[in-house]
């Protein structure tokens, strides 16, 4: 049923159709809250929610038919870095009844455990762009190939994990397509990324994809109250801002300064349809010099306006952004629905600009000239 849902919401994407696209997500988000009520925790893999994405991968060890390549995709911040750790700690446990095998479930406490817990295992390797590169580089991929060549140091696999492989530029990413059509036997590949149409159809074809879907609210309200020992009002709160996003919802409890700061972006951007292009350009300079900000800024301004295109269909019940209804509401009215769902589409397009490694300044000032004036 959910496939059907997701199907439904690609659809609707791929027609244009908004209004369509939020009744399909809201269908969905009702559906996930039908079908679980609670939070579940598996054992030994310790992740809230996600459970189809482990059963696939359990199956996998169970037949022992582990493949060298995975792909992890979902939305930023959903929990695709912390399920491929799991799993390459899983493949590397020594904790199981036969030393050769992977258990189903990592055991947590025996050595190779321990170490890929603490980040110093020395058969995981970790790839990620490095903060001042635009993108994964040949470099990387080509010590990938040597590490993979050697013979494991302590553990059964080799262990690669490419976290956010759409980083990876066109010369890594064809490097990369050699390993994976001449894997060495023990190595196996776990990449990450939001979504598989940011990588190339080669890689694609080549990896077994582990979809990850959105949780409900009360999955991520349940686990923050049981596991993170959050008070039931606050954690109400981060769940509904969370908007599935377990990653963010934790983020948000560890680091105060995150709900702070959102705040304050968020009464920011309240007030930008009053401001002049002058000001908003210099808002948008101030952004695009950290890409990283730049992006989980869009992210905050999509939810913002996805919920001004509900809030003027009179649906301000499902709004994420539950601290700022009233501004919401008087905002909605004032913008309409046109112009609320011509925002969502044009920071779409932002988006996936920036992922498409545009400048980042030009992108957001085009924005800003998209953005609806209200006089004040
Ligand atoms: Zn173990």
């Amino acid at each position: 049923m959910l496939v059907v849902y997701h199907a439904l919401i690609i659809f609707c994407y791929e027609v244009g159709c908004l209004n369509l696209i939020i009744l399909a997500i809201t269908h969905c988000f009702c559906y996930h809250v039908f079908m679980t009520t609670q939070q579940t925790t598996r054992s030994g893999w310790n992740i809230v929610g996600h459970e189809h994405a482990i059963d696939l991968l359990r199956r996998t060890l169970a037949a022992q038919q582990v493949r060298h390549a995975y792909l992890f995709t979902g939305p930023e911040h959903i929990g695709k870095r912390l399920l491929a750790h799991r799993f390459a700690q899983t493949l590397l446990c020594t904790g199981g009844s036969d030393l050769h095998v992977a258990p189903l479930d990592a055991c947590n406490t025996c050595l190779s455990c321990r170490k890929v817990l603490h980040g110093n295992h020395p058969d995981l390797h970790i790839i990620s762009r490095a903060p001042d590169k635009q993108f994964i580089l040949i470099e990387q991929v080509r010590a990938l190939q040597s590490d993979s060549a050697r013979k494991t140091l302590e553990g059964r696999r080799n262990v690669f994990i490419i976290q956010g492989a759409h980083e990876m530029n066109l010369q890594a990413a064809n490097c990369l397509l050699k390993t994976l059509e001449e894997p060495e036997p023990d190595v196996v590949l776990l990449l990450t990324a939001p979504d598989p149409g940011l990588l190339l159809p080669t890689i694609l074809s080549r990896v077994q994809q582990v979809p990850m879907h959105l949780l409900t609210s009360l999955q991520i309200k349940t686990a923050l109250e049981q596991q993170w020992e959050v008070e039931p009002e606050e954690a109400t709160l981060i769940a509904a801002l969370a908007a599935g996003r377990m990653g963010w919802a934790v983020q948000a409890v560890e680091d105060e300064e995150l709900l702070v700061e959102r705040k304050a972006q968020l009464e920011a951007l309240a007030k930008l349809p009053m401001v002049s292009k002058v000001q908003r350009f210099e808002i948008a300079q101030r952004i695009s010099s950290d890409s990283a900000k730049a992006r989980a800024v869009l992210e905050l301004w999509l939810f913002w306006w996805r919920d001004m295109v509900l809030a003027a269909n009179k649906c301000l019940d499902l709004t994420v952004n539950v601290d700022m209804r009233n501004i919401l509401k008087q905002q909605a009215s004032r913008v309409g629905t046109v112009e609320a769902e011509r925002m969502v589409r044009a920071i779409l397009s932002t988006m996936e600009a920036l992922d498409q490694n545009v400048n980042a300044r030009t992108a957001l000032e085009v924005l800003m000239l998209d953005l609806p004036a209200i006089k004040s």
